[in-house]
């Protein structure tokens, strides 16, 4: 009962960060206009905005003018209910979920809008910031100061890459790792940006084979950065072991 609950969270919040994501990196608010049909400017009704069910009551269509909705707003919101379900059958309910359902709220944001914007905005990363020290005050790592060496080390490294490689790396990458460092630490934050390089590598190759990637063209590495660190924090401490248990 309890997990569905969470689930039905997860997918209304879900939805909300869509918005989120969506608006704030243009500086829209984030309550007024309502949501509304980008073809026909049609305001939407309650009815139309059940997460993932109006999506499939309408059969991807606006209810006036039958344009076809992205199949990307019930995607974000079935993934984020799917992983705000599954943060507590891998962790058991305790103190630590409450910072794993706002870092999966900040990937999330993260995802929606590198993807559509190639933008990580500092805004997001403030608000996001404030939280997790709150959060990390009252929950610490052990040792506490694991955080700061893990902001600083996420910080530095993304720094370094992105001189290195002259822009390969954005500004915002570098301002995430720091965030991400200070809520999982030095170890995990330094196995997420190798997860999040090896997703975003077998990524493009992939995206290269089948021709949706262009040579050159750049890409975002927000969504591999959301996709690496979710799985470092999750089962970051399993995959480290598996890891030392082959050497
Ligand atoms: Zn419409």
């Amino acid at each position: 009962m309890l997990l569905i609950l969470v689930f039905l969270y997860g997918i209304t919040l879900g939805s909300f960060y869509n918005v989120v994501g969506l608006r704030v990196p243009v500086n829209e608010s984030i309550v007024k206009p309502r949501s509304h049909c980008p073809n026909c400017n049609h305001t939407l009704t309650a009815s139309e905005l059940i997460p993932v069910l109006s999506y499939v009551l309408l059969r991807g269509k606006c209810r006036r003018c039958k344009a076809p909705i992205s199949p990307f707003y019930p995607i974000v919101e079935l993934a984020t209910g799917i992983m705000f379900m599954t943060a507590p059958i891998i962790m058991g309910w305790s103190q630590e979920l409450i910072i794993a359902w706002t870092l999966i709220s900040l990937m999330v944001i993260i995802f929606v809008s590198d993807i559509h914007y190639m933008i990580i905005p500092d805004k997001v990363l403030i608000a996001f910031s404030v939280i997790f020290f709150a959060e990390r005050f009252y929950h610490p790592l052990t040792p506490w100061w694991d955080s700061l060496i893990g902001a600083l080390i996420g910080f530095t490294l993304l720094l370094v890459i992105a001189i290195v490689s002259k822009g390969g790396m954005g500004g915002g990458d570098i301002k995430l790792f720091a965030v991400i460092g200070l809520v999982i630490g030095m170890k995990l934050v330094l196995l997420s940006f190798f997860l999040s390089t090896l997703f975003g590598a077998v990524f493009g190759i992939a995206g290269m084979a089948i021709g949706k990637v262009k040579k050159g063209k750049p890409m975002p590495f927000g969504p591999y950065i959301a996709l690496g660190t979710i799985t470092a924090y999750f089962f970051g401490e399993s995959i480290l072991r598996w890891y030392i248990d082959i050497l």
